[in-house]
């Protein structure tokens, strides 16, 4: 009988199941959007029982639509939106509250009250005190929802990170598990040591009686219940959605990098067995568990990278969609001295600054939307070349290569100029699934449906390779322009 993996991918907009063949590719694909909950200004939520819901109705269509059944799926693997916060009742499976989405910022306050003890929180979690992180969501639903705190106490009540609530509600409440690329993005978990910290904990009063079980990356977590998929099988993946396209990009080696290109940017850099402390603004975190050994990343991200080409499209209307842009971009030889520094949600990593607002500098008498199509392209791969440097600063040498993934990968101008203006070689693979099919790798793993990394790295196949052509001169004087429009961006508001 044919064997196919299914990566469940839930995502911050929408939940969608994947059933993979061996070599990688899709044999079906569901997707369901949810309702994105905004109570008050700045706050996020999501219904669990809505993520359940459409992640579940997606796997079932997957199957129906491949006409495939629960035998022919050999395991599945599970990435999701990281940091979104769920608290449960162990026995009914009730949520005491919404999920609260990592987009959330109710819990500023949290944070502020964490700053002093932030040297303590970067050495254990690798992470800034920041509302961003579940640790400040859970501390928020134990504060504020009646009797919640109460029945923490008592052992009533779960808590899990969307990978945690699925496996749990999946295996009918057997298994009460996270992932070490989910658990160390809670604030709560110390990557050094692999377990839930009592101090941290006692910082944030979190009953430690609700946190999961920490696992790997690549494990039998459980068997999902026959009422699911009518027979039994295995979960045996799961990874956050940035680490599993780490993954999925087969970045396995330490020193080997990836930016997804999605609505934000995120750049990862596997640091081998180690975690690497960055003094420039990056995050430390864990790429994965896998076979008893643990990898970590240096992280960098960007809040804005495809959300400006929307911005182009839906707010400018100087382009009809994303995919124009490139074409647009390629009427003019460059953008005569046009900056944009798409700074629409404040500025991320490396800068961290949240007060910041978009500019754009440069303009004459003769710009034209061409040139600001083509600076707002320009100005994604600046932004990545900001985390690079900053990576490549706290790892003391120069970075060869960069795989790439996300919808904007695909636009070949971008690319060039990102090979250019970081004087880095551009991988881009036939498939820019990478996050699903990193999760469809690690349940893979586990079940000997692939025997070796070696299996995965066959099924790899280059779609281009962008080489550096601007000569260094070139190079400096736009970067030296980016800088300094970064730089009034910042002073705008200061
Ligand atoms: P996400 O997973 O964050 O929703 P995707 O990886 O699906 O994002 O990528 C979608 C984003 O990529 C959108 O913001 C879109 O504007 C952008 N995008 C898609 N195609 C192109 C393109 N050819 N050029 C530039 N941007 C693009």
């Amino acid at each position: 009988m044919d064997k196919y993996i299914m990566a469940l991918d839930q995502g911050t907009t929408s939940s969608r199941t994947i059933i993979y063949d061996k070599k990688g590719n899709v044999i079906s694909v569901a997707q369901k959007e949810f309702t994105q909950i905004f109570p008050h200004e700045g706050w996020v939520e999501h219904d669990a029982m809505e993520i359940w819901a459409t992640q579940m109705g997606t796997a079932q269509e997957a199957l129906l639509e491949a006409g495939l059944t629960y035998e022919n799926i050999a395991a599945i693997g599970i990435t999701n939106q990281r940091e979104t916060t769920i608290v449960w009742d162990r026995k009914t499976g009730e949520p005491v509250y919404n999920a609260i989405v990592w987009q959330c910022r109710r819990t500023a306050d949290y944070a502020v009250r964490l700053k002093p003890h932030e040297d303590m929180i970067r050495a254990k979690t690798g992470l800034l005190a920041d509302p961003y992180f579940s640790g400040t969501k859970l501390a928020w639903i134990l504060d504020n929802v009646e009797g919640a705190r109460e029945r923490a106490e008592n052992g009533e009540l779960l808590f899990g990170t969307i990978e945690c609530w699925l496996i749990w509600k999946m295996t009918g409440g057997k298994s009460h598990v996270s992932d070490y690329s989910n658990a160390c993005r809670t604030m709560l978990f110390d990557i050094n040591t692999l377990q839930w910290d009592e101090e941290l904990c006692e910082l944030l009063n979190i009953p430690m009686c609700m946190l999961p079980t920490p696992v790997e990356c690549s494990a039998h977590y459980g068997d999902t219940i026959i009422e699911l998929f009518g027979g039994p099988i295995a979960i045996t993946g799961s990874a956050g959605d940035q680490q599993a396209a780490l993954f999925g990009e087969t970045c396995f080696n330490e020193g080997d990098v990836k930016s997804t290109y999605g609505t934000g940017n995120f750049l990862l850099l596997n640091t081998g067995e180690k975690p690497v402390p960055s003094k420039n603004g990056l995050l430390t975190t864990i790429a994965w568990g896998l076979n008893g050994k643990v990898h970590d990343a240096l992280e960098g991200s960007v809040f804005v990278c495809g959300a400006a080409v929307q911005w182009l499209r839906d707010e400018m209307e100087f382009i009809k969609k994303a995919s124009e842009s490139e074409e647009i971009a390629k009427s003019v030889p460059d953008t005569a001295g046009v900056y944009v520094v798409p700074a629409f949600a404040g500025l991320g990593a490396p800068y961290w600054d949240p007060e910041a607002r978009g500019s754009i500098f440069g303009i004459t008498r003769g710009t034209r939307k061409e040139h600001i199509v083509r600076a707002t392209l320009e100005s994604l791969a600046y932004q990545n070349e900001d985390l690079f440097d900053a990576m490549e600063s706290d790892i003391g040498h120069q970075i060869r290569t960069l795989k790439v993934d996300g919808g904007a990968a695909l636009n070949d101008m971008l690319m060039q100029f990102q090979a250019d203006i970081s004087d880095v070689n551009v991988v881009r693979y036939a498939s820019i699934e990478s996050t699903s099919l990193g999760a469809a790798y690690l349940a893979g793993l586990a079940v000997g449906y692939y025997d070796s990394l070696e299996d995965i790295i066959a099924n790899r196949e280059i779609a281009r390779e962008f080489i550096p052509q601007m000569d260094e001169t070139t190079r400096t004087e736009k970067l030296n322009g980016w800088t300094r429009a970064v730089r009034a961006t910042i002073k705008l508001h200061d």
